[in-house]
């Protein structure tokens, strides 16, 4: 098999009262490659962490259908950070640079992703709000499991969404600060469909994501990409709490002779949320 992951660690952390107990048939073990037994539904697997994608490492670490039995809803991206990946209803899709979307062949695999099979704790419907930080805002108020990881997903009428995808790389890899600054950005407006999100703990820096990574896929899966930005006219969220957090580790030199504790946060606040030059420079300030 060309790729091969240590299971380094399942980190559980503090339970909360919206946790659905696990159920007799769940199982903490991960799933074996050949296998499709049922998972912890409160675990979210991870595969690589944030500062290696930060640093461009972009080459497959896991396949998409063995990732797919890790979860069945979740956001990340392709090999060659061939554009934005959405895990949703089971089912990998691919925003291309050029803004196509295609459902993910199982020959492709993925250098950073997170899932979880996605097992509703909770739901509420979602106000209008316009713009993505009043929704960050309002779902703050409403869960405030602040340090455990939440998948939320998020079906609704958009007035309108500003999206984006990054262009397939080839090695030489660039640093993705580098790369996110030929993106394409993408506003659309009265679009229905479904935001996948990934709220992650502050504390997980370096790691993954802090706070929220949301995609999009709209309802007739044509459209999508990493959100930047949006305005909701009506809409519900649900949400799933997840306290088993699995970490998978590539075993390659690239990965094992990098610094992957250097302080990237402030190229990923900027790679996670600009639109593009302009916001650039507002970062700056
Ligand atoms: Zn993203």
């Amino acid at each position: 098999m060309r790729f091969r992951f240590p299971v380094l660690g399942s980190l559980c952390l503090l339970s909360v009262s919206g946790c659905v107990p696990a159920t007799p048939a769940a199982t903490s073990t991960p799933p074996a490659s050949t296998s499709t037994s049922a998972l912890d539904p409160d675990q979210i697997t991870q595969v690589s962490v944030i500062n290696a994608l930060m640093l461009g490492q972009y080459d497959g670490q896991m396949g998409i259908p063995e990732m797919l039995r890790y979860g069945n809803f979740g956001v990340g991206t392709l090999d060659h950070l061939d554009g934005e990946l959405i895990v949703l209803d089971g089912k990998a899709y691919q925003v291309r640079g050029d803004g196509q979307v295609l459902e993910v062949g199982p020959d492709r695999s993925t250098p950073f992703v997170v899932v979880t099979s996605f097992d509703q704790d909770g739901a509420f419907p979602c106000p209008p709000v316009g713009s993505l930080t009043d929704l960050e805002a309002h779902l703050n108020e409403s869960l405030a499991q602040k340090n455990n990881f939440v998948a939320i997903r998020v079906e609704a009428r958009f007035r309108s969404l500003t999206l984006r995808s990054v262009h397939r790389q080839e090695p030489p890899y660039k640093p993705l600060a580098e790369v996110a600054k030929s993106q394409s950005v993408w506003t659309h407006e009265n679009l229905s469909g479904t935001l996948v999100g990934i709220r992650s703990p502050a504390w997980v820096d370096g790691l993954n994501v802090p706070g929220y990574h949301w995609h999009f896929l709209s309802e007739d899966h044509k459209i999508g990409g990493h959100l930047l930005d949006c305005r909701v006219r009506d809409g519900r969220v649900r949400y799933d709490i997840c306290g088993d957090w699995l970490l998978k580790l590539s075993e390659s030199k690239e990965f094992n002779t990098t610094d992957l504790g250097r302080d990237l946060s402030r190229d990923l606040k900027r790679v996670e949320s600009s639109r593009g030059q302009e916001d650039e420079v507002d970062a700056k300030k």
